[in-house]
Formats: structure tokens, sequence, C-alpha cells
């Protein structure tokens, strides 16, 4: 259609764009009633240390849509955004990550599982995110040193000395931050510094491929280093394979995730590998 109406014909009105732009706004009222429904819960996908044990664990929304079945971030996360639904989504998630945390902390015998929230940059540019993050805590019990908030470059571009203030602010309370998807943003160095982090994420898509494009495992090699200078953890995301894991071993990172350690689910099965994985002696 667009291209009968000739290349340099100016549109003002594509129906397969308005098309569109319906469908998303019509499913971000589907995903708002949903939201209110409690259709929202978080996966948590494990993040083991060198020894193999559980050290942490991501929560990762889903959608439990009655119809639909369960929904992956990747379906509802950009409409979610374009909405401004992503500060309430992610409110929830952040409140019930929060409430996992204290359970487990409780209930299970282990002092050390943190839990890692992703934040959108919205979310945390919102006047509130400060004494929101306090307040759930405070309203959940969960012990904040055990509690880990994964944010991107993207948070820095709009204001980075109000976004190191905020970060500050929370890291006072004990809180954790990790810089996720690291390697794919735009932030300089100079900024990677001067941000109070704890680790940093090397992005699937560096780690995919690392024993077959010799880019990427430089990029890999270089991450790692540079975290190690700057004091920092290296956390590797998307390890699916024994020998990716070997490789990424030897070259110092230290920390792992992805689907040869386990999928993200729900709060109970996570709970149950917990258990059994603490009833094993340790290697
Ligand atoms: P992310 O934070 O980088 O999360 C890692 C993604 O990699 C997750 O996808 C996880 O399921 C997937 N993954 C884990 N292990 C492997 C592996 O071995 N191989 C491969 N190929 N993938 C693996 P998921 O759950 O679909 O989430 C996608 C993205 O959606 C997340 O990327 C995050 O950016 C966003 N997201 C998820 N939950 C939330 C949330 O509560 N709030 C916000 N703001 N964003 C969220
Ligand atoms: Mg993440
Ligand atoms: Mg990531
Ligand atoms: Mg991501």
């Amino acid at each position: 259609q667009a291209k009968a109406a000739g290349r340099n014909t100016l549109r003002l009105f594509d129906p397969d764009m308005q098309a569109t732009v319906n469908a998303r706004i019509e499913l971000g009222t589907r995903m708002r009633a949903a939201l209110e429904r409690g259709e929202f819960e978080p996966y948590y996908q494990a993040q083991v240390n060198a020894g193999g044990q559980i050290t942490g664990a991501e929560a990762l929304a889903r959608w439990n849509d009655p119809e639909h079945g369960v929904i992956a971030p990747a379906q509802f996360i950009p409409v979610a955004e374009d909405t401004g639904l992503i500060i309430d989504l992610g409110a929830a998630m952040l409140e019930a990550a929060c409430h996992q945390l204290a359970r487990w902390a409780r209930d299970v015998d282990t002092a050390t599982l943190s839990v890692s929230v992703n934040i959108s940059a919205q979310q945390f540019q919102h006047p509130d995110f400060v004494s929101r993050v306090q307040t759930t805590l405070r309203r959940t019990g969960a012990p904040p040193d055990r509690l880990n908030l994964e944010i991107t470059e993207s948070l820095l571009l709009h204001d980075t000395e109000e976004a190191i203030h905020r970060m500050m602010a929370l890291k006072r309370h004990g809180i954790g931050f990790s810089l996720d998807d690291f390697g794919t943003g735009y932030s300089s160095l100079y900024y990677l510094k001067r941000l109070p982090l704890d680790q940093i994420k090397i992005d699937q898509r560096f780690v995919r491929d690392v024993l077959t494009d010799p880019n990427d495992a430089v990029i890999v090699r270089t991450i790692i280093l540079l975290a190690q200078s700057l004091g920092l953890e290296a956390i590797a995301e998307g390890v699916e394979t024994e020998d990716i894991h070997r490789f990424l071993e030897q070259t110092g990172c230290q920390a792992f995730q992805g689907y040869l350690f386990g999928d993200p689910q729900p709060a109970t099965d996570f709970t149950n590998a917990l258990r059994q994985a603490l009833s094993q002696p340790a290697p």
C-alpha cells in the first residue's frame, strides 16, 4: 500500500500504522486491567558462583493470561514502556520480589541469597522512586542488603548526576546495583567509574557466540578485566553450555546465570530447587 502511493508521497495517515497503534493501545488497556487483577508475577532464575552454589535469583516478570497462558516480557515490556504502565508494573514486581526475599530470609536456611529486580529507566526516574523502594522494604520486611537493583545505561542519558545521587541514597540502606546488558549501551568509562555499582552483567549477546566469534571473546575478556580493575563482580548472562561456562571461568568470570543452571521458574518451584540444593553437601 505504502509502495503503491509512491516513494515521494508524504502520508500523514498510514492505515497499517494506525492499526498497529490501535493494537498497542488496546494491549495497554488490557494490561492495566490484568495488573489490577494480579496477573503479573515474577519468575526467578538462579545465579551461581564459581563453586556452583546458588547465590542469587533474578526476578523476571511473567503475565499469566487466563486466555493465552504465560506471556514473556518481550510481548509486554515495550508496550508497558510506551504507555507508562511500566512504573506500576515495575512497582508490583519489586513488591512481589521483596515479599519473596523476606520469605526466603525467614523460611529457607540461606543467609546470603540475594534477589535482583529489573528497574526500567522511567521507574527509576520517577520523583518518588527512592522513597517507594524504602517503603516497599519496610512493608515487606525484606533485608535491604540482599536486594539488588538491575539498571541499564539508558538511565544515565537523562540526568547522570541525579541518577548517581539516587543510587547513593539507596546504597546507604545496603541496596546493591547491577548494570544490566553491559556492552550494548552508550555509557562512557568515565561514568562507569563514577556509578556506585556492585556488579556488571555481561550481555548474553556476547556470551552466546563467545566460543565461535573472536570479537565476542575479546569483548567478554575485556569486560571481565574491566570489572576486576574497578572492583566489581562480573556476571555472565545467557550461559547455556558447559563449554561456554568453562571458557568464562578460565577467563576469570566468577558468577553465572543461564539455562545451564536453570530456567526462570515460579517462586514455589525455585524454592524447592533451593531447598534441594541446600540439602546437598557443598562440592
Ligand atoms: P534481562 O534482564 O537481561 O534478563 C535476562 C533474560 O535472558 C531473561 O529473559 C531470561 O529469561 C533470559 N535468559 C536467561 N538465561 C538464558 C539463556 O541461557 N539463554 C537465553 N537465550 N536467554 C536466557 P526474559 O525473562 O524474557 O526477560 C527479557 C527482558 O525483559 C529482561 O532482560 C529485562 O530487560 C526485561 N524484564 C523482565 N522482567 C522485568 C521487570 O520486572 N521489569 C523491567 N523493567 N524489565 C523486565
Ligand atoms: Mg536483568
Ligand atoms: Mg540482561
Ligand atoms: Mg535486557
